[in-house]
């Protein structure tokens, strides 16, 4: 245990000066960012964190799906690095603290350990992982995917975005496409993040000790009727897929309240081919996201929407077929890591609830490969993917003190 003399701190006003200036790449002028994965935005992103990572002597690689590694040695150089961080890619007209609050709280750790003189047994990298968001290429936490090994490299490079534009070739064009073959072994891993909830603000904690991801099931539903001129037909004799749709959604949501507090259920995108005033619509598509902090909860949601959901399509006279997109089961994080990141907030004397996740995040995918742990930090009102998004500078500041002294004590032997 710390004693409060003992506790390092970073400092505030480069932490300041670094958020403020990485807000403005993307910025959309009503205090958010648009900075879709690989685009322009995202490569000016890089190319910041990489500049300040280079005036401060930290080398820095970038993996074949270009995550990039800023590291700073340790005393032993076997040592498996431990690794911090986030991502830097935004949601569509999207808030400036999802992401990267983590990658700059990351670094000022990096450089605060380099002012501390703090020796470490490991490495320390920091990380920005690629594609993070799913907003442009699918599916979401992309390259840390690749790096635990949940999926190949040439997977992420042939994903492509909704105008047919592949991951490898955008990578190429921004200049980060890198020569390591990501996945080398790592002593852990733990990553900063906005809370996108309530739970911290409503109890005033200012730390959040996440105790690990819930399940998430993202199902596409599709709703087949006829295609019918909107005129001649005799409304009682149409098929019309979208209108069954519509029950569906509504269906979805009471679903998601009966089965408070643990469970999520989201429809948030919807396709109608046919796309014309005059057209009662004979297709429509639509996702299913579900999300548990346990398998069977996701196992049960998923059997009652099925049977609501052919109930009504049996109703309107439609058929319906559900295909399975992703599945990321439950995760718990590293129970030494998370006892870690409370003694440290209470040595720092900021505070901390123990919560679950019900975002995913890239911590995720490294708890398969190293023990994880995340530290959250309340979000205003929970509102994020969003402009409005907001978090207190103090609370990032905490955040990243607890990280510091989290890093300093976890590397001090292991
Ligand atoms: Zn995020």
């Amino acid at each position: 245990m710390f004693g409060i003399w003992l506790m390092l701190h970073v400092d505030r006003a480069r932490l300041a000066a670094r958020l403020s200036e990485m807000a403005m790449v993307g910025a959309t002028g009503r205090g958010g960012v648009h900075r879709l994965a690989l685009s322009d935005a995202d490569r000016q992103a890089r190319d910041l964190l990489d500049a300040w990572c280079r005036q401060k002597g930290f080398s820095l690689e970038v993996d074949t799906v270009g995550n990039m590694f800023a590291s700073r040695t340790g005393r032993s150089s076997e040592a498996p690095p431990l690794l911090i961080g986030s991502h830097l890619d935004s949601q569509p007209n999207a808030g400036a603290y999802d992401g990267p609050v983590g990658v700059l709280c990351a670094l000022e750790v990096l450089e605060s350990l380099d002012d501390l003189d703090v020796e470490t047994r490991q490495p320390v990298q920091v990380v920005n992982w690629t594609n993070e968001e799913g907003a442009r290429f699918r599916p979401p936490l992309l390259a840390s995917g690749v790096f635990a090994g949940i999926y190949d490299a040439e997977f992420a490079l042939n994903c492509r975005d909704v105008e047919g534009i592949r991951f490898g070739d955008e990578l190429q064009r921004i200049g980060y496409a890198g020569p390591r073959q990501p996945g080398w072994p790592i002593s852990g891993y733990i990553e900063v993040h906005i809370e996108q909830g309530t739970v911290l603000e409503a109890t005033g904690a200012v730390v959040g000790v996440v105790t690990g991801v819930v399940g998430i099931r993202d199902l596409q539903v599709t709703v087949v009727g006829e295609d019918t001129h909107a005129g001649p037909l005799d409304m009682r004799s149409r098929r019309d897929a979208l209108l069954g749709a519509a029950e569906m959604i509504v269906a979805a949501n009471a679903l998601g309240l009966e089965h408070a507090p643990d469970s999520r259920v989201t429809v948030g995108r919807i396709a109608v081919p046919s796309d014309s005033h005059s057209v009662v619509p004979g297709l429509a598509e639509f996702t299913l996201d579900l999300r548990h902090p346990e398998s069977n909860g996701l196992d049960s949601l998923e059997k009652a929407a099925r049977e609501r959901f052919q109930r009504i399509a049996h109703d309107r006279n439609l058929e319906l077929r559900f295909k399975q997109m992703f599945e990321y089961p439950p995760v718990a994080f590293d129970i030494s890591l998370r006892d870690e990141i409370r003694s440290a907030a209470l040595g720092l004397g900021h505070p901390a609830l123990d919560l679950p996740s019900r975002a995913g995040h890239d911590a995720w995918n490294m708890a398969r490969v190293a023990p994880a742990a995340m530290i959250f930090i309340p979000c205003r009102d929970g509102i994020s993917h969003n402009e409005r998004e907001f978090a207190e500078f103090e609370h990032i500041v905490a955040a990243a003190d607890v990280l510091l002294n989290t890093v300093a004590s976890v590397t001090k032997s292991r």
